[in-house]
Formats: structure tokens, sequence, C-alpha cells
């Protein structure tokens, strides 16, 4: 099994003390990098997508700019490109990243397959070329671009787990709504050792 990990958004803007911070978000930052230390083996590429909206527009009205933002189709102005707020979390260790994605430029862009790498090739294309079966999913926010990543990768026919202690949501009643509905399109939620473990040199029990 050819396994990827894709790490969602973890950048400046979408952790805490960003223009658009979640609580949490600066541990799944740590967190992302402490598993890819203790594992460094367990995932054959490792994705990491960034939103990277333009600074002079309102990004086909994802950024409010006439009335407040209501919070699920629009936002404050956010990971504007070329700012600190677009960049990644000083806690997410970048040398583990084979394949770095921008998503977002003056659209909304929610999930991972609707970016590029500065090549310009897809998500898509890169899984398959690499002959990957297997997806985990973790990073920011579960509610939006975590599901919407983790729901494409289903699509994309892949095998999709999202970690739950790797997550963090915009708001707990819709981040229990989105992993609802992500198990119920058939994604495995598990914890990140549990994953890992199983995937890993170590023996799991019973598999
Ligand atoms: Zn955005």
């Amino acid at each position: 099994m050819t396994r990827a990990l894709f790490i969602i958004d973890v950048q400046n803007d979408f952790t805490e003390g960003g223009a658009l911070g979640v609580e949490g978000g600066a541990a799944v930052a740590a967190g992302v990098s402490a598993l890819l230390e203790r594992h460094p083996d367990a995932y054959d590429v490792v994705f990491a997508s960034r939103d990277w909206h333009d600074g002079g527009n309102d990004n086909g009205g994802h950024f409010a700019t006439d009335a407040a933002p209501d919070f699920v189709d629009t936002w404050p102005s956010h990971c504007v490109s070329g700012t600190a707020g677009a960049e990644y979390h000083p806690d997410l260790a970048t040398d583990g990243i084979d394949v770095h994605v921008r998503k977002g430029q003056g659209v909304p862009a929610y999930s991972i397959f609707e970016g590029t790498t500065e090549q310009g090739e897809t998500v898509s294309e890169l899984l398959t070329a690499r002959g990957v079966t297997a997806v985990d999913v973790v990073g920011i926010a579960t509610d939006y671009c975590v599901r919407a990543s983790a729901l494409d990768a289903v699509e994309h026919g892949q095998h999709v787990r999202v970690l739950t202690d790797l997550v963090a949501g915009v708001a707990p009643d819709s981040s229990a709504a989105a992993l609802a509905e992500l198990a119920h399109a058939g994604v495995e939620i598990t914890a990140s050792e549990a994953a890992v473990g199983e995937t890993g040199a170590q023996d799991a029990p019973e598999e």
C-alpha cells in the first residue's frame, strides 16, 4: 500500500493569534511534526496545502467586504500570499514535506484537490502518478478544508483516514458533524498513534 499524508492549511492565519485563528491549531502543527519525527517511514509522500489568496480583491466573494463575515461562506481576510499569515506555522517541520500545494488564488478553495504545485501539477495527477492508494488527512479546519479534502480523496478512490488528534475545527458542532459525514462517506476516523502504529514497522495486535 502506498500511503500519503495530507497536511491541510497549517498556517499562521489559521492558528492562535491569526486572522482566522482556530483553537488547537498550534498544537496540530507541533503534533504533526512529532508524528513525522517518530514515524519517518510511515508515509511514502507528504503533501501540504496552503490557502493562498489574492490581496487586492475579495477572492470571489470569499472575503467579507460589505458585511460582517458569516464564518460559513464569507470570512475575514486571511492567508494573503506573501504575508506572514499565509506561511506555515513555525512549529510545523517543513523539511518532511515533499509536495507543496497552493490554493485559493482569487477564488474560494477548501479542498487540497483545488490547488496546484508551483509547477502546475494537481494533487489528483500526483496521487495517480505515484501509485498512492491510501491517504491520511490532518490539519485545519476539520469542518472546512479537512472535510473537503478528505471527501475529494474518497472521490479519487483513496482509502482515507482522518487522524482525530491532529485536526482542529472552527466550531465544535460543525466539526462533529463533519466527522460524522466523513465516516458515513467511508472515511476511517482514528487516532494518529493507532493509525500509524498499524502501518509502521510495529506489529498491530490482531491484524
Ligand atoms: Zn480561504
